[in-house]
């Protein structure tokens, strides 16, 4: 293995789902849904390929897809974006992450990210040969937040793009207009580009808006936009993602993209263009009934001991142990299983610096109404 990349071992996804697996536990761990996407969809992608849809789609995505995915940006944000040169299908939201930070950075080049962050961006910032500058979001009156001289500080000479996500995996926080504007002010003053991954764009709650950091003032023409249908539609399994950004980015990008998996799966493609014109009322359902499922979650963790932070969108539900008498969340959510059969992630993996999360533990509810009772009260035996 390349020495860039020893530090990085097996993802912490696959090494609790295994060990949910292994032991028989319920799964709060990895962020995938246990129902599925809409009956439509799924019919489109059989569709396709009873219709012999089965061959290379073409490399930037089929053109019924791109067309949806402009149509949607501009329905929904007043985003314009040409289907021909300035729109992306890729393999999943983390094909886009990577092929963006690939084609955009360069060796020594620095990107700044908010930590804790998904995990595929540190590895692939490293293997773009770029250095992470990480910025920490740390709870500030029960939300996860960052400070703007500290993210100022991070930025230097060599800076060239920031990873935005909002909504944002792990803590829940939905950036609002204000800190998308220090942010963007930031891009603007040191000519950085926004990588910005909005993969939970429509798993808002409590009425919190997403607000895409490109439809701020002079963000559209430095602002890759990501998104995948995995969240949106319950279909993590599929892989189709896309990307929006103005032309000279994505050829930067598509370049790169193409030597990564040229094309991504035909009939995925084609039920989920149906889905992006057709299914976004099901959407809606799913929103209100996660926000339902997130206050289950959350109500059963607070009576079992744990500090509760209420998200305002995504999956997950992020949880402080030390009420509980525990230190560590990487050794809890070891031993979790034994304790309780509940499989949880430790969020200090999620860090540059673990101990600034070391007392973090985050769980999904993206899971049937049964399953989170079940897993409650497991855990409520627990301090
Ligand atoms: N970004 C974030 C913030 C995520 O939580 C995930 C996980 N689903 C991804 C990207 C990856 O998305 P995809 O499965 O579409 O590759
Ligand atoms: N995004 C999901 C999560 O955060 C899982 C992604 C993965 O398995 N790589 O749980």
């Amino acid at each position: 293995l390349v020495a860039s990349m020893r530090e990085f071992g097996t993802t912490i996804f696959a090494e609790m789902t295994a060990l949910a697996v292994r032991t028989g536990s319920i799964n709060l761990g990895q962020g995938f849904p246990d129902t599925d996407g809409p009956d439509a969809m799924l019919e489109h992608a059989v569709a396709a390929i009873r219709a012999g849809g089965n061959q290379y789609p073409p490399g930037p995505g089929i053109p019924e897809l791109r067309q949806a995915v402009a149509e949607h940006r501009k329905q929904h944000y007043g985003l314009l974006y040409d289907p021909d040169g300035e729109i992306l299908v890729t393999v999943g939201a983390t094909e886009a992450i990577a092929a963006s930070l690939l084609a955009l950075c360069d060796t020594g080049d620095e990107v700044i990210l908010f930590e804790p962050y998904y995990d595929s961006y540190s590895a692939v910032v490293a293997l773009s040969g770029a250095v992470r500058r990480p910025v920490p979001l740390r709870p500030v009156a029960g939300r996860f937040t960052f400070d703007p001289d500290e993210l100022r500080a991070a930025v230097g000479p060599r800076t060239r793009a920031i990873v935005v996500n909002t909504p944002h995996n792990p803590t829940g926080t939905v950036f609002t207009r204000d800190e998308l504007s220090q942010i963007a002010a930031l891009c603007q003053e040191h000519d950085l580009i926004a990588i910005s991954d909005e993969v939970y764009e429509h798993l808002t709650f409590d009425g919190v808006e997403h607000v895409p950091i490109a439809t701020l003032p002079g963000m559209r023409e430095r602002t890759v936009m990501i998104s995948s249908a995995g969240k949106t539609f319950s279909v993590t399994g599929w892989k189709i993602g896309w990307l929006c950004a103005p032309a000279r980015l994505v050829t930067a990008v598509q370049t790169v993209k193409q030597f990564l998996t040229y094309t991504a799966g035909g009939p995925w493609q084609v039920a989920v263009a149906h889905a992006l014109r057709e299914e976004l009322g099901w959407v809606a359902g799913l929103r209100d009934s996660l926000a339902a499922k997130r206050d289950r979650l959350m109500t059963g963790l607070s009576a079992a001991g744990f500090g509760v932070y209420r998200p305002a969108g995504t999956y997950f539900v992020q949880t402080d142990i030390r009420p509980l008498g525990f230190a560590d969340g990487g050794e809890l959510a070891r031993r979790l299983p034994e304790l309780a059969g509940v499989v949880a992630v430790p969020t200090q993996v999620f860090y540059d610096r673990p101990e600034l999360g070391r007392h973090f533990l985050r769980f999904a509810f993206c899971k049937r109404d049964e399953i989170i009772d079940e897993a409650v009260a497991r855990l409520a035996h627990l301090g």
